[in-house]
């Protein structure tokens, strides 16, 4: 019985580059987590305040609309801010319906992204379709950029979907129409990349995607890709939809693709409730691919999740305190202590499974269940080291793992610099 993933689909690789960073897409490189803002692009520091919080958050390419020349005229500028700011996440331009034109009329603005989305179904209708694709890719050409051809069951290309179903009527059997509809993605994203090749632009520089709502959809769609084309795939659902819905949609059908091996970049399209983060697509998204073996981001807590036996909510605030200490960690951590992001720490509530599952973390702790003397073992690397007890015990075990990690990957550093 396979115990990881089945091998990574073989994939042209993409570089998305800006400045000195490149991140590589397809091609066997680590599956790329990125995000969208949802600010106005046209408000220059608003979009960059928040491309920087996503970017802080593990989000290695960050995508912004570029939808009127206002917003097109402020992409450089928030460039510029970024720059300033030491943030070197490439930017994604998303465009639709007048592309061409803002690419051709605002040249700093082509300049400054580093990839740009193109959607061929919405890119203009009847013979302006191919003339303004044609001048996208000109423009993308002409700056070496790659592009991204994204494909949208919302806005699919109705000229492919007609002929698919021309195509579908003079079958012996026809296809369910939701068969034809797939039929149609799979068929607008390819055309397009095989369109964008024959002017011009290299295949080392496109990527796809195909994105609907519905998970089984999403799964047989890029199946599908993923058997026909070696593009590198950008994989997501679109319009996920709010909290726990999102998310579980979401981690449904990323895992059966990325298990299959397809998949080089992924998005997560939570919808922020009323005040939300937007920094949890990113964090949602890297807990798939760490979750799933794929990648490691920042140091897991394992959480019991409480039951009769726990007598207050203490395990819980420190489970959660812990974990928000090492994600807040880790922007300096990743410098000074690799592969910190492998560590596992245990928060339990009781001596049921306390002992046995921090035993099997790096750091674990086993809190006092209701009828249980008042004290906390600590469990480092296996072996029980002190037992906590009082009013400071989550500021001690905190200070536990700080050690831990000092000691542990500190070492790291200093056997990998002999002078240090
Ligand atoms: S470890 Fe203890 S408190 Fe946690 S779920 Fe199991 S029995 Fe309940």
């Amino acid at each position: 019985m396979p115990a990881g993933p089945l091998a990574r689909r073989v994939s042209r690789r993409v570089a998305v580059s800006w400045g000195s960073r490149t991140v590589h897409v397809g091609g066997g490189a680590p599956v790329v987590v990125q995000s969208m803002t949802n600010t106005d692009t046209a408000d220059a520091i608003a979009t960059a305040i928040q491309v920087k919080a996503l970017a802080q958050a593990g989000s290695e390419v960050v995508r912004i609309t570029v939808n009127t020349p206002e917003a097109a005229r402020e992409v450089a500028a928030i460039r510029e801010q970024l720059d300033r700011m030491g943030v070197d996440a490439p930017l994604v331009g998303d465009f639709h319906y007048n592309g061409h034109k803002l690419l051709t009329q605002y040249p700093e603005c082509a300049r400054a992204l580093s990839k740009y989305r193109i959607n061929p179904g919405n890119v203009g209708a009847g013979s302006r379709r191919d003339g303004n694709f044609a001048q996208m890719i000109e423009v993308a050409n002409l700056h070496a950029k790659p592009v991204r051809i994204g494909v949208n069951w919302g806005s699919l290309d109705q000229s492919v979907l007609a002929r698919m179903m021309d195509e579908n009527a003079r079958r012996a059997r026809p296809w369910e129409a939701s068969q034809v509809m797939r039929e149609a993605l799979v068929v607008s994203a390819i055309e397009s990349a095989k369109l964008a090749e024959s002017l011009g632009m290299p295949g080392d520089r496109i990527i796809l995607s195909a994105k609907v709502s519905n998970v089984q959809d999403v799964v047989a769609v890029y199946r599908e890709l993923a058997r026909r084309c070696d593009y590198p795939l950008h994989v997501g659902l679109t319009e996920a939809g709010m909290g726990s819905k999102g998310i579980v949609a979401s981690t449904a059908a990323l895992s059966v693709l990325l298990q299959e091996g397809i998949g080089d970049t992924i998005r997560v399209s939570l919808t922020p409730e009323p005040g939300g983060d937007r920094t949890r697509e990113v964090i949602v998204a890297q807990e798939i691919l760490q979750t799933m073996g794929l990648r490691a981001f920042t140091p897991l807590v394992i959480a019991c999740p409480g039951c009769g036996r726990t007598s207050s909510t203490f395990f819980q605030e420190l489970a959660e305190s812990i974990q928000s200490f090492l994600r807040s960690q880790m922007p300096v951590w990743k410098a000074s202590y690799p592969g910190v992001e492998s560590m596992q720490v245990a928060v339990m509530g009781c001596v049921v499974n306390g002992p046995g599952e921090s035993k099997h973390a790096d750091v674990g702790i086993s809190l006092p269940g209701a009828d249980e003397a008042p004290v906390a073992p600590v469990f480092v690397d296996g072996e029980r080291t002190v037992t906590l007890k009082g009013d400071r015990i989550a500021e001690e075990f905190q200070a536990i793992v700080e050690a831990y990690v000092h000691r542990r990957y500190g070492r790291l550093v200093a056997a990998a610099d002999p002078s240090a």
